[in-house]
């Protein structure tokens, strides 16, 4: 049985551009935008189904989906009713990120992993909507030494499963390559040549690019398990940290920027959120 992990994000749809780009914005965060459900939804969906379908014609029988984007919001932004039968969902609360969750649900050794719907990095240029996470406050976010957004926590979820393709917005390409050098990149949008193609349009290059992945499979790297995951969490100039007097882990606080350290990637994934909850607005 080969399991086919997606982790899908919503900048880096095709068809979402600065233009439109409250296509991105969940109803349930902002219920007087109409433009998630009449047209954002459309663009993940046919980047997802191209994603579905390659891997189906190419023999996988086994696809486990996080839609990721808008964690904490209930409705899926991927319309799961167009998708193959079988692809399933992993089971979270609201789609909330818990990696720890996530990483037990999936098979002991997936076949391997495709990121889509994928935006860069805070500060990389030419991109569409570059963030970290959520950017304010998070400025930058590194774990032993490579800057990760969206694209570097699920790869490092899944530390040791071949890293098959990322999809999405040309300038996200540079974080994944930094993973694993190996991952075949497939553009659905680029900002430097103000490439702003349609979602029909990219429907095809996205199903011929993960077939031509799948079928390479063999030159797939993953990015390897290590035995110390060093973090480091850097805020933007209007924040800053408030840290408590103790807290059991190891690491340290400083104004604008805090350091962890932990021996696996989920126990490190899952103390950005405790070190998260200690950031203040600078006022
Ligand atoms: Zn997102």
């Amino acid at each position: 049985m080969k399991q086919l992990i997606i982790v899908a994000d919503m900048e880096g749809a095709s068809g979402i551009f600065h233009s439109n780009g409250q296509a991105c914005w969940h109803e349930e965060m902002y219920p007087q935008n109409p433009l998630w459900r009449s047209y954002g939804r459309a663009c993940i969906t046919s980047d997802v189904l191209a994603v579905c379908r390659a891997a189906r014609d190419a023999g996988i029988d086994d696809i486990l989906m996080y839609d990721m984007h808008f964690a904490g919001c209930r409705e899926s932004n991927i319309q799961l009713e167009k998708l193959p039968d079988g692809v399933r969902l992993f089971d979270l609360p609201d789609r909330s990120i818990l990696w720890s969750r996530i990483r037990g649900q999936a098979a002991w050794e997936p076949y391997g992993l495709v990121t889509v719907g994928q935006h860069a990095r805070n500060g990389e240029p030419n991109a569409y909507f570059p963030h970290t996470i959520h950017t304010p406050p998070i400025a930058a976010f590194f774990v032993n030494g490579i800057h990760i957004a969206e694209i570097g926590q699920s790869v490092l979820c899944f530390s040791g499963v071949p890293y098959i393709a990322n999809i999405g917005c040309a300038a996200s390409h540079r974080e994944a390559l930094e993973l694993s050098s190996n991952v075949s990149c497939i553009t659905v949008k680029d900002r430097a040549r103000n490439w702003q193609p349609t979602p029909e349009e990219t429907y095809p290059i996205i199903y011929a690019g993960v077939r031509d992945a799948l079928a390479d499979y063999d030159s797939k790297t993953a990015y390897p398990p290590a035995d110390r995951y060093v973090c480091r969490l850097e805020l933007t100039e209007d924040h800053v940290f408030d840290p408590p007097d103790n807290f059991p882990w190891k690491g340290t606080f400083e104004d604008r920027a805090a350091v962890w350290e932990a021996h696996d990637a989920e126990t490190a994934l899952s103390l950005f959120w405790r070190v998260h909850d200690y950031i203040q607005s600078r006022d």
